[in-house]
């Protein structure tokens, strides 16, 4: 660990009470993360989190992917002091600032030239949604149509236009009313791995009568986050490009989550070898999890007129000096992707290992990349209950699926190989405290028969 992070008093300095009793008393019902993980969190660098009373923590969840380079990454926090000192801007609207250059022109140069990309860059408010939404409103511009097309389990975000292509019925039904203009089809693997669903779109589109109005586009996940941490073979990926090209629907790539290297490359669609329409990023795009947000467009596709799609947020200065240093940083060359991938590689292997161990709990790994989920078909209540026991040994780790069926695997692009299987060593025990527990309150419920779980 970082020298002068480990001298540092460990105990927080701001308070004295490490209670989390006003987030309770006064914080709205609707908080969400704060209840798997009850902490007063402090401080945080690489893959460590300290809490108010000084404890540590390893995180294995990265800000649901907002964090790819880890808590504070010291290549960035230096730039960022830096800009702040020298009364750098901070907001600016989308007005043209130094800052804001500097982040295009390292886009260009990293990411775009080097993949043979010729995307427009727009600057959306700052959250994942704010870009889902300019993405599709785009999309309902260009084609003059106003269905889309998106997939069983699918997350896009919360706000009315990105819930409407949202599969999961909590968040839903929280809209409080209809909502429209999305048809939701069968993701890859769906309707079992001897059914391609590509051919199931395909015929909708091709009959008259199938009920299916035309989609101005499709929006997806090459890697479904929230959902799942399911991932599309390359093969549906590519048969999804050719059959949306075919019928001129754009093909809307959401890579908020599985993006910024997550997948193994930079965009999770790479490795596919596909090239969508309109691509939105977020999370991981600022690097040390500032608020920001991009569309990226073909240029054909730039039918905006001026100010049509506006927010006072669009140009986060501080965003712009981190998300560029990490560009220069990691995206200079391969290097971080062969990281990536040998980490991916051990991060696999222990899944698979770990499954085979537990074998009465059916359970099965998927993903890609450093996005993995270990997956309790069986047993849906046990990765929440494995999530608590982890965290009662010093680990974060949460869940996703539609029944939080998923234990999911999103560590720190960065992290050390000590701390990701020290990590998954946590996890090993935790799953193993959690089976016993449960197998003795089945011996409990049912004296005299043999448990099996
Ligand atoms: N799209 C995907 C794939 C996501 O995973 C998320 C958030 O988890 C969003 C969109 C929404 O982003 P935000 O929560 O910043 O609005």
């Amino acid at each position: 660990m970082n020298k002068e992070f480990a001298s540092m008093s460990k105990k927080s300095t701001a308070t004295n009470d490490a209670s989390i009793a006003i987030f309770e008393r006064l914080e709205s019902e609707v908080r969400g993360y704060i209840r798997s993980f009850p902490i007063l969190f402090d401080r945080g660098l690489g893959t460590t989190l300290i809490d108010a009373d000084g404890r540590e923590y390893l995180d294995f969840f990265a800000g649901a992917g907002a964090l790819n380079y880890g808590h504070n990454n010291p290549a960035f926090k230096q730039p960022l002091l830096d800009y702040i000192e020298r009364y750098g801007i901070v907001h600016g609207l989308d007005l043209a600032t130094c800052a804001k250059k500097a982040f295009i022109e390292a886009f260009e140069r990293y990411i775009l030239k080097s993949r043979g990309l010729t995307y427009k860059l727009q600057f959306t408010g700052p959250t994942g949604a704010n870009a889902v939404e300019a993405a599709l409103k785009l999309a309902r511009l260009m084609t003059g149509r106003s269905n889309i097309v998106s997939f069983t389990n699918s997350f896009h975000g919360v706000s009315v236009g990105s819930l409407a292509a949202t599969g999961n019925k909590k968040y839903r039904t929280a809209a409080g009313f209809p909502l429209a203009h999305v048809t939701s089809l069968p993701y890859d693997g769906y309707l079992g791995p001897s059914l391609d669903t590509i051919d199931y779109f395909e015929k909708l589109l091709n009959d008259p009568s199938s009920g299916l109005d035309k989609p101005a586009a499709v929006i997806l996940e090459a890697v479904q986050g929230e959902g799942g941490i399911n991932p599309a073979s390359f093969q549906w990926l590519q048969r999804l490009r050719d059959l949306t090209a075919r019928h001129g629907i754009l093909m809307i790539l959401d890579d908020i989550q599985a993006g910024i290297g997550r997948t193994g490359k930079f965009f999770s669609f790479e490795a596919a070898e596909i090239v969508p329409d309109i691509v939105t990023l977020s999370k991981s795009l600022s690097a040390i999890g500032t608020p920001m947000s991009l569309v990226l467009l073909k240029p054909e596709l730039d039918v905006w007129s001026p100010s049509a799609h506006s927010g006072t947020f669009r140009g986060n200065n501080l965003a712009f000096v981190t998300a560029r240093a990490a560009l220069e940083t990691y995206w200079a060359d391969s290097k971080f992707e062969d990281e990536i991938a040998r980490k991916s590689a051990i991060l696999a292997e222990e899944l698979k290992s770990i499954a085979k161990d537990f074998p009465s709990l059916g359970l099965t790994v998927r993903g890609r990349g450093l996005m993995y989920g270990l997956v309790f078909q069986k047993h849906h209540s046990l990765p929440v209950q494995i999530s608590r026991e982890a965290l009662r040994r010093g680990l974060l780790i949460e869940t996703c699926g539609g029944h939080n069926e998923v234990l999911r695997f999103l560590v720190a692009l960065t992290i050390a190989e000590a701390d990701l299987r020290r990590g998954l060593s946590i996890v090993r025990d935790s799953i193993g405290a959690v089976q016993d527990t449960m197998a003795k309150s089945l011996a409990e419920a049912t004296p005299g028969i043999e448990v099996d779980t």
